[in-house]
């Protein structure tokens, strides 16, 4: 049996962050990781330009992680969107405000902020401790004395700890090392933890029936525009009231839709589908235009021209945008203005499933908070702390899942502090 005065096992960001905190307070730490090296993820993060952060208002941030607001608040007050920048840019990184406001170290990638943050953690300041990293080691759960369980190149290592930090992701990208084996494990030692489900992911559509299809699209839509992006269209939830339009961009996938707007509404479509079996997406193909707009334009007399000639005309209406009214529309409804003009407005598309959280950018579902105190310690387990998306809450794109990461990971770091009755150095 070895043992680890501070054991952390996920080398994430929320580990990495835990255990820059608990290095820089002058506490030995052994950091765990099943794979040959960390942050697999944060550099795959990096390939998508590694949105670090949002710069909007405060509140406005902390209402995007919805349900678990109030949660991690208080995390977020401690370690923010501001002091993740202050953070990359005193690893030499420095980092910008997109269009969008979202934040991008100015190189957008995630090797040399990772290479100077792992350099900082081997080579501390003074009165910091280095961090020593223990790779290929897979946590396997707890032995029945307690101790950490390991499968390692040299078979299987049991470790003993005062405290330990648990940081192992969610389970989307499980080659990248989190593939959420731990929920058995935790719920076995009385954790309460909430089914893992996938979040910000893309869904499978029903067929439109106008091609024979049943499920997915036809052959022929399907050969052309899987891959192709929809751009500034709207969609919203199926709602009894108003309809919400949200504006972006989504593409065509194989069997259906993903991309940053549908992503958005991926909460809320998981959970439709699971009380009503599918759930209704609408598609507005042209925001900028008025309903009142279209339908003059539809109407309007084409002469010889062909259909699609004077949709591109009218209405700059083609390519993927006209192919999908194809495809969803019987040729009676595409010669008929008022219910073309309709559709291309508010195009209903209904949705079967979403795709495996093994495709989704992130996972929903985890540690639950009140299986935890107020500085993510397991209740039922003293001296074993939860931290990143292994925790039951969900967020959109944008940031908001990198800095909750980070926050929640100084949050425990600074929780193992107090417990093993240090104060930060
Ligand atoms: C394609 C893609 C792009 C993304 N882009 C962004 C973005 O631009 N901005 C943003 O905010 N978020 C982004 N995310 C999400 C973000 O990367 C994650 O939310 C974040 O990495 C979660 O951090 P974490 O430390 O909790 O977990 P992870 O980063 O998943 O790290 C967990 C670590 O635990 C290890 N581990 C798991 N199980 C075990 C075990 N049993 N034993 C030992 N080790 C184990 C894993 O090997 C891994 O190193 C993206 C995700 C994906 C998939």
């Amino acid at each position: 049996m070895n043992h680890a005065d501070v054991a952390i096992v996920g080398g994430g960001p929320a580990g990495l962050m835990a255990a820059e905190v608990l290095s820089q307070a002058g506490l030995a730490v052994s950091l765990f990781d099943a794979m040959p090296s960390v942050g697999r993820k944060f550099l795959l993060a990096g390939k998508g330009g590694l949105n670090l952060t949002h710069a909007e208002a405060f509140d406005a941030f902390v209402s995007r992680l919805g349900a678990r607001a109030d949660a991690l608040r208080p995390m977020l007050e401690r370690f923010g969107p501001q002091q993740v920048r202050e953070w990359a840019e005193g690893l030499g990184i420095a980092t910008f405000v997109g269009s969008s406001r979202r934040v991008f170290p100015t190189d957008m990638k995630a090797a040399p902020l990772l290479r100077a943050w792992l350099h900082r953690l081997r080579h501390p300041a003074p009165g910091g401790v280095p961090v020593r990293f223990h790779m290929r080691h897979r946590w396997q759960g707890f032995a029945p004395d307690g101790s950490l369980r390991f499968s390692t190149p040299d078979g299987e290592a049991t470790v003993s700890t005062r405290a330990t930090l648990l940081a192992l992701g969610g389970a989307s990208w499980p080659r990248l090392g989190s593939d959420g084996a731990w929920v058995p494990w935790l719920r076995d030692a009385g954790i309460e933890v909430a089914a893992i489900e996938p979040s910000n992911c893309g869904f499978d559509v029903a067929g439109s029936g106008v091609h024979g299809a049943t499920e997915g699209w036809s052959a022929l839509f399907t050969t052309r525009w899987a891959g192709q992006p929809f751009k500034t269209v709207a969609l919203a939830l199926d709602a009894p009231g108003e309809r919400h339009w949200h504006r972006g961009e989504f593409v065509a996938t194989a069997s259906g839709v993903e991309g940053s707007l549908v992503y958005a509404l991926s909460g809320a479509l998981r959970e439709r589908i699971a009380t009503d079996g599918s759930a209704t997406l609408w598609v507005d193909l042209l925001p900028d235009h008025s309903a009142e707009r279209v339908q003059a334009a539809v109407a309007h007399p084409r002469g010889s021209r062909s259909l699609s000639s004077h949709l591109k005309g009218r209405l700059g209406l083609d390519g993927i945008k006209l192919a999908l009214l194809n495809e969803c529309l019987d040729r009676e409804a595409m010669h008929e203005p008022m219910r073309l003009a309709a559709a291309i407005k508010a195009l209903p598309l209904r949705l079967l499933r979403s795709r495996p959280v093994a495709e989704a950018i992130s996972s929903a579902g985890g540690v639950r908070f009140e299986a935890l105190d107020a500085h993510l310690m397991a209740r039922s387990r003293p001296g074993l702390f939860v931290a990143g998306e292994m925790l039951d809450w969900e967020a959109p794109t944008g940031g908001y899942l990198l800095t909750a990461s980070l926050a929640s990971g100084v949050w425990a770091g600074e929780g193992v502090l107090r417990f093993v009755g240090r104060t930060r150095g």
